[in-house]
């Protein structure tokens, strides 16, 4: 784990001086500019003297890359100098963030709280795992704040949060829920995955724990999997506690590809910003789009919170079709300038609907009482240009009417 506020992790910064600076050693290895992918996985010492002191935490060092890493630790203290936050570690992928919080902060007869929209993995951990170990899970409608209050105030250990969600972006009130789980002694986890840091930060907003899955914006380029969790140091200390001996580590090769993507980090989120608007609005007026859900858009149920807690609304839409699977089945197999892939927040645009990705398991009865229609597409915008976007978007809808 990361603890460390060096005069290189300046949080009065702006994000992208810290995206760049932030973790970086004053000079590297034979003064390179660039922190190495470091593969060792041990490190010897001079002395045993010199090793029993990093060992026990009493001098800066690393033993052993399960437990740290050079170059995871340039990674974790760029997350957690963009997310304001004392500490941070990282775990190989999203869902080892996810189910390390989840595991180190629940105990048998624990009661966890969280809304029905969290992403896929976080679901299958609420419904098929940790009822296992005897703890009680409560999923409350996602958008009914007073519901998820009073679920909190008959007591938890944990309530675990995402704004906004996968797919439908709905918008969650961080301060307003994470007062109430405060009142009763809970944590409070809040997934950032789909806002970054550059959007959102949760533990200014009143979280305790803020987690990603850097495989999706932070890295930015559908090339490395990983996953952090920042908040204060005594909490980060358990969660790392844990998963060096669960192993869940990221591996140094992954922490350098997300470690550059980061650099860029707020250049990509402030386009991807952009052209999720400007899509947004041109979905919004075309006459085969049945509806659109992007928290930028004032007709959207969660935009007067969402402008009130985050700084861009972010690159992730969805829109649904007139004309059900095989109208958005026409659309997407028509666009050019898109992935029919899963995943998100990468610099090419990614589109899948939930309906063969995120929710593919479910009966189409059971999508729609999870408000999925059959025609909903997730649309993940890169960093091309939005006219372009557009165009192509334009054509694939145009198809439809051609029909
Ligand atoms: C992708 C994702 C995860 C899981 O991350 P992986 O890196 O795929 O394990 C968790 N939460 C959200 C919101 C995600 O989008």
């Amino acid at each position: 784990m990361n603890d460390k506020k060096g005069t290189l992790s300046d949080t009065n910064w702006g994000a992208s001086t810290r995206a760049v600076w932030g973790g970086e050693p004053e000079t590297g290895p034979d003064g390179v500019t660039v922190t190495p992918v470091f593969h060792g996985v041990t490190f010897g010492f001079a002395n045993l003297e010199d090793w029993r002191a990093v060992a026990l935490g009493e001098r800066p060092g690393h033993v052993y890359s399960r437990n740290t890493n050079p170059s995871v630790a340039v990674f974790e203290d760029k997350v957690r100098v963009l997310e304001g936050a004392a500490a941070a570690t990282s775990f190989a992928t999203g869902m080892a963030a996810v189910s390390n919080t989840l595991f180190t902060l629940l105990s048998p007869g624990d009661r966890v709280v969280s809304i029905k929209d969290s992403y896929g993995g976080t679901n299958k951990l609420f419904m098929e795992f940790l009822p296992r170990f005897g703890i009680e899970v409560e999923l409350c409608d996602t958008t009914d704040h007073e519901a998820i209050e009073s679920a909190v105030a008959k007591g938890c250990r944990v309530l675990y949060l995402e704004s906004p969600t996968n797919p439908t972006l709905k918008v969650v009130d961080i301060s307003r829920l994470a007062a109430a789980a405060h009142a009763v002694g809970a944590t409070v986890v809040v997934d950032n995955t789909f806002a970054t840091p550059i959007n959102q930060n949760p533990l200014a907003l009143g979280a305790d724990l803020v987690l990603h899955s850097a495989t999706k914006f932070l890295g930015g380029h559908s090339d490395a999997m990983g996953g952090v969790v920042c908040g204060s140091t005594e909490l980060v200390k358990r969660l790392y506690h844990f998963r060096e001996i669960n192993g869940a580590s990221l591996d140094s090769m992954s922490a350098f590809l997300l470690t550059r993507g980061i650099k860029t980090l707020e250049l990509r989120v402030e386009r991807q910003n952009a052209n999720a608007m400007k899509i947004s609005r041109f979905l919004a007026e075309h006459p085969a789009v049945a509806s659109v859900h992007y928290p930028g858009l004032e007709s959207h149920p969660g935009h007067a919170i969402a402008a009130r807690q985050m700084r861009g609304f972010g690159g992730v839409l969805a829109f649904s079709l007139n004309g059900g699977y095989e109208a958005m089945r026409t659309v997407v197999d028509a666009l050019r300038l898109a992935h029919r892939a899963a995943s998100l927040g990468s610099v090419g645009t990614l589109v899948g609907p939930p309906a063969v990705t995120s929710h593919v398991e479910l009966s189409e009865t059971e999508r729609a009482a999870a408000g999925i229609p059959e025609s909903l597409v997730r649309y993940s915008t890169g960093i091309e240009n939005a006219d372009d976007l557009i165009a192509d978007l334009a054509q694939a809808l145009d198809g439809l009417a051609a029909d």
